[in-house]
C-alpha cells in the first residue's frame, strides 16, 4: 500500500520590512515535503534564537516523540490545516490532511518513522517526550545604528518625537560616530553594519548621507564588514539623481504613510500646514518607482488614522511594496494629544480592515513580519535590539539606547565601549520569559512583550506584558492566518 502524500508548507525566516526600529533583513524559503528541513531555523541577526532539541535526522533514531503543548490550529481552505505553537521556529505550518492526521496521531507519543515526522519535528510541532525546546543564545552577526542626520524636517507630524531645529550633523561629528561604530563592530566580532540615515527628514541634508555613507563604505571596505543602509524619510523631497544614487549604492528608502489623501495630510501635514499625500505619491510613482527604488512603506497606526490604514495598505499593494502596521508610541512631546492614544476596539477594527485588504489582494511576497506592531514571526526573546546591538546618536554624537529618546534630550553617560555604553541605559534586557503575563502566552515568542518603552510608560515597569496585550492577542491568530494563506497561495493552492 503507498504512503499518504504528505504536504508541510512553512516559510523558514520572514524577512523583515524597513521601521524606525532595529530589526535585520532575513532571507526566506518556501519547502513543501515530504524533505527534511534544515534545523538552523533562527533570524541570523536576532540575538536569541530557538534551538530545536536535537533529534537525528535519520528514521534511526527512535526516541518518542509528542503533539506540542499549547498547539494553535485554524482550519484553512481546501482541507488544510494551519498549525503553530510557541516553539515553532517561524511562522505557521500549512498540513494537508494526511500530514495533519500524522500530526494528530502524535497523541499517543510514538517514535517517529516516517519523513514527515521529521518536517514536523522540525517546526516543533512534535517534541521530545520529556523535554521541550528552548531558547538559547544565538550569534549577533548585526551591529545597528541610528544616525540622526538633522532634526529639520518640512512636516509637523502630531506624533513626531524631534524637536525641531536647524541642527544637523557635521561632517567631523559624523566620521567619528562612524569611527566609533566600526570600531565597535570589529571589537565585538559583528559582521554587518546596519546604518539607519534618519532625523527629522535625512534626505534634506542628502549631501551629508552621502558623505557619511562613502565614508563607511571605505570602513566597512578596511575592516571588511558587510554594510547595510536604509534611509528613513517622509518622502516628499526625493529628485531623480537622489533614487539614481541609492539604487548605486545599495541604501533602501522607507517611506513613512499613515493613510491616502486626507487621512494621510491630517496625520502628517507640512510645516505651513498643507497636506504631504500628493507629493508622497508623485514622488514614488515619477521618481523612485522609475529609478528602480521600492521603498519600504511605514504606516503608522494611532487612534486617530486607524480607519485609514487598510488604504494605506491597498496603496502599497496596488505597488507591490513592502509596508509595515506599527503602532504609534507616546512621546515627551505628543503627550497631551489624547486622540492617538491607541484606544483597543478602534485599533483592533482598524487593524482587522487592513487585513481584509491584504486578504483580498494577497500578496505572496512574505509580509508576516510587517502585520502587528513589533511582531516579528522567526522566534525570538527581545523586542528590539536596544541594549545589546542598536546604538543611536544624536546630530550632536551623543548615544542614546531608542531614537525615542531623542524627545527628552538625555544621552548616555560617556564611555569608550559603546555596547557597554548601551547596555547600561535604562532600558533593561529583558527577555519575554522574564515578564509578568507573557511567560506561558502562546504568541510570547513573536510578540515578545511589545515595546519596552512603550511598555515602561504605561506601568512604570519594564517586566510586565504590554500595555497593548489585548490588541496582540487579538490579533495574532488573523496574522497567522494570512500567512497561512499565502503560503496556500504561494504553492498553488489558491489561485494566483
Ligand atoms: S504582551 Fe501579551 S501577547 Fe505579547 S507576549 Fe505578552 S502576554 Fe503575549
Ligand atoms: S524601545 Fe521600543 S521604540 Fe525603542 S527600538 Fe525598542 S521597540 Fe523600538
Amino acid at each position: 500500500m503507498s504512503s499518504p502524500k504528505y504536504i508541510v508548507l512553512t516559510a523558514q525566516k520572514t524577512p523583515e520590512t524597513e521601521y524606525d526600529c532595529a530589526c535585520p533583513d532575513m532571507p526566506v524559503t518556501l519547502t513543501a515535503t515530504p524533505s527534511k528541513h534544515e534545523e538552523d531555523c533562527a533570524c541570523p541577526d536576532t540575538p536569541l534564537k530557538i534551538t530545536t532539541v536535537p533529534i537525528s535526522a535519520t528514521p534511526s533514531t527512535h526516541s518518542p516523540l509528542r503533539l506540542t503543548p499549547q498547539l494553535y490550529t485554524d482550519t484553512l481552505p481546501h482541507g488544510y490545516t494551519l498549525a503553530f505553537s510557541p516553539y515553532s521556529p517561524a511562522g505557521p505550518s500549512v498540513l494537508n490532511r494526511a500530514a495533519f492526521a500524522r500530526l494528530q496521531a502524535f497523541q499517543t507519543p510514538q517514535p517517529p518513522v516516517e519523513a514527515v515526522d521529521f518536517t514536523l519535528a522540525a517546526q516543533n510541532l512534535l517534541v521530545p517526550v520529556d523535554t521541550l525546546p528552548e531558547m538559547a543564545w544565538g550569534r549577533v552577526s548585526t551591529l545597528t545604528a541610528w544616525l540622526h542626520v538633522t532634526n529639520a524636517c518640512n512636516l509637523d507630524c502630531p506624533y513626531c518625537y524631534v524637536r525641531k531645529s536647524t541642527a544637523h550633523m557635521s561632517e567631523a561629528t559624523g566620521e567619528q560616530v562612524l569611527d566609533r561604530i566600526f570600531r565597535s563592530a570589529v571589537q565585538h566580532g559583528f559582521q554587518t553594519v546596519k546604518l539607519k540615515y534618519a532625523g527629522g527628514e535625512a534626505a534634506l541634508h542628502f549631501n551629508m548621507v552621502q558623505h557619511l555613507h562613502h565614508y563607511a563604505q571605505s570602513l566597512a571596505t578596511r575592516h571588511h564588514l558587510d554594510l547595510q543602509a536604509v534611509v528613513l524619510s517622509n518622502g516628499t523631497v526625493w529628485m531623480p539623481p537622489m533614487a539614481h544614487w541609492l539604487r548605486e549604492n545599495g541604501v533602501k528608502l522607507m517611506i513613512s504613510l499613515d493613510g491616502t489623501g486626507a487621512a494621510h495630510d491630517a496625520m502628517r501635514p507640512t510645516a505651513g500646514g498643507k497636506g504631504s499625500f500628493a507629493q508622497i505619491e508623485k514622488t514614488v510613482d515619477t521618481v523612485l518607482l522609475p529609478a528602480g527604488i521600492r521603498p519600504d512603506i511605514s504606516i503608522t497606526v494611532s487612534g486617530s488614522n486607524a480607519g485609514a490604514a487598510a488604504d494605506a495598505v491597498a496603496w502599497a499593494i496596488e505597488r507591490d511594496l513592502p509596508f509595515s502596521l506599527n503602532f504609534y508610541r507616546e512621546n515627551a512631546l505628543s503627550a497631551d494629544r489624547h486622540i492617538l492614544q491607541l484606544e483597543e476596539a478602534r485599533i483592533i477594527a482598524g487593524m482587522r480592515h487592513a487585513y481584509q485588504v491584504i486578504a483580498a489582494q494577497l500578496p505572496t511576497r512574505p509580509f508576516m513580519n510587517g502585520l502587528l506592531d513589533r511582531a516579528q514571526m522567526d522566534a525570538h526573546t527581545h523586542t528590539c535590539g536596544v541594549g545589546q546591538n542598536y546604538v543611536v546618536f544624536s546630530h550632536s554624537g551623543a548615544v542614546h539606547q531608542c531614537q525615542m529618546q531623542l524627545a527628552n534630550g538625555v544621552s548616555l553617560p560617556v564611555n569608550t565601549d559603546l555596547l557597554a555604553q548601551v547596555e547600561n541605559g535604562k532600558i533593561p534586557k529583558i527577555s519575554v520569559d522574564e515578564k509578568d503575563g507573557c511567560r506561558t502566552c502562546l504568541w510570547r515568542y513573536r510578540c515578545t512583550g511589545g515595546c519596552p518603552l512603550e511598555t515602561y510608560r504605561a506601568t512604570g515597569r519594564y517586566d510586565v506584558k504590554s500595555p497593548h496585550c489585548n490588541i496582540y492577542t487579538a490579533l495574532f491568530p488573523e496574522v497567522l492566518r494570512l500567512e497561512g494563506l499565502r503560503l496556500l497561495k504561494k504553492a498553488g493552492v489558491l489561485p494566483a
